[in-house]
C-alpha cells in the first residue's frame, strides 16, 4: 500500500474532513494518531474501524488544541507510541458566524488559538524529526476564506488567511530539507462545521434554512454542490505523495470555481 510506511498525525478528525482524510491514510496502510471530541465509543469505534483498514496502529489522543501544553504531548505520544510523525495535517478548525461588533471577544480568542496557533505550535513540534528523517508533509486545511473574505465570519477568515501566510513561509523554511508544506482550500463542505453555522447565519441575515443553503452557501460555489471530504482526502494523499515533491508553498483551491470568480 502507498503508505504502510508513514506515520500520519492528522488534528481535529474525530468528524468531517479530517475523519475521511484518516480514513483515506488507514486505507493506504498508514499508522494515524486521530485527534478531536466527541462522544467515547464513537471514537473507540472510529480507531478500531482505521486499525483494521489500515493493518497498522491507529490511536486517538484528546488534546485541546488551544493549549499548547496539551499540543506538546499529543506529539510526544505520537512520537513514542507510533512515531514521529511523516505527515502532519492540520485540520481542526472552530466557526463562529457574527458581525464584527457582535462577535464575543473570547469567540476571536478561541477561533486565532484553534485554527492558526495551533498550526503554528504543532508545525514547531513536529518539524525536528521530519528534517531528521529529510523527509516530511505538512498539510493545512485553510479554506477558500483563506483568499476571500464573507460578511460575518471575521475572526474565521482572518485566521484562514493566517494559514496560508504561514504555510509560505514554513515552505521556504524547509524547501531544502525533504518536506512540503501546503494548504489545500475547500470551499463548502457539507460537515456539522457548515451545519452548525446555519441558524446564526439565518439570525444574522432574515433568511429561512434553504435560503441559507441555496443563496449563502451555494451561492458561492459555481457547481452548485457541496465539496465531499473524500475529494479532500483525495487531495491530501495526493500531496503526500512521491510525485507532489515538488509542490511546496501552495495554496491549492478546491472549490467548485468559487474563486476563480
Ligand atoms: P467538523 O466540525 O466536522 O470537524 C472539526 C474537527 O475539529 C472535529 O474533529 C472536532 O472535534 C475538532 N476540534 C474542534 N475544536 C477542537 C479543539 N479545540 N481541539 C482539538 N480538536 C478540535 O468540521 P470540518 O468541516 O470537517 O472542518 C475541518 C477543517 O476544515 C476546519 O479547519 C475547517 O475550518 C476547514 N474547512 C471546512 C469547510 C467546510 O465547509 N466544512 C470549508 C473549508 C475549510
Amino acid at each position: 500500500m502507498l503508505f504502510d510506511a508513514k506515520r500520519v498525525l492528522i488534528t481535529g478528525s474525530t468528524s468531517g474532513i479530517g475523519l475521511a482524510i484518516a480514513r483515506a491514510f488507514a486505507a493506504e496502510g498508514a499508522a494515524t494518531m486521530i485527534n478531536g471530541f466527541g462522544d467515547k465509543d464513537d471514537i473507540k469505534s472510529i480507531v478500531d474501524e482505521l486499525t483494521k483498514a489500515s493493518g497498522a496502529p491507529a490511536l486517538h489522543d484528546g488534546a485541546d488544541l488551544g493549549k499548547v501544553d496539551q499540543i506538546d504531548k499529543m506529539i510526544a505520544r505520537c512520537t513514542s507510541e507510533i512515531g514521529s510523525p511523516d505527515i502532519l495535517i492540520n485540520n481542526a478548525g472552530i466557526q463562529f458566524v457574527a458581525p464584527v461588533t457582535d462577535l464575543p471577544p473570547e469567540k476571536w480568542d478561541d477561533i486565532i488559538r484553534i485554527n492558526l496557533t495551533a498550526v503554528f505550535h504543532t508545525t514547531r513540534f513536529a518539524l525536528p524529526a521530519m528534517r531528521a528523517k529529510g523527509w516530511g508533509r505538512i498539510i493545512n486545511t485553510a479554506s477558500a476564506h483563506s483568499l476571500v473574505a464573507s460578511p460575518n465570519k471575521c475572526a474565521y477568515v482572518a485566521a484562514k488567511h493566517g494559514v496560508a501566510g504561514f504555510t509560505k513561509t514554513v515552505a521556504l523554511e524547509t524547501a531544502q530539507d525533504g518536506i512540503t508544506v501546503n494548504c489545500i482550500s475547500p470551499g463548502y463542505v457539507w460537515t456539522t462545521l457548515v451545519e452548525n453555522q446555519i441558524p446564526d447565519t439565518m439570525k444574522a441575515r432574515g433568511l429561512s434554512r434553504d435560503e441559507v443553503i441555496n443563496d449563502v452557501l451555494l451561492a458561492a460555489q459555481p457547481t452548485k454542490r457541496f465539496v465531499t471530504p473524500e475529494e479532500v482526502a483525495g487531495l491530501a494523499l495526493y500531496l503526500s505523495g512521491e510525485s507532489a515533491g515538488s509542490i511546496t508553498g501552495a495554496n491549492l483551491s478546491m472549490d467548485g470555481g468559487w474563486t476563480a470568480q
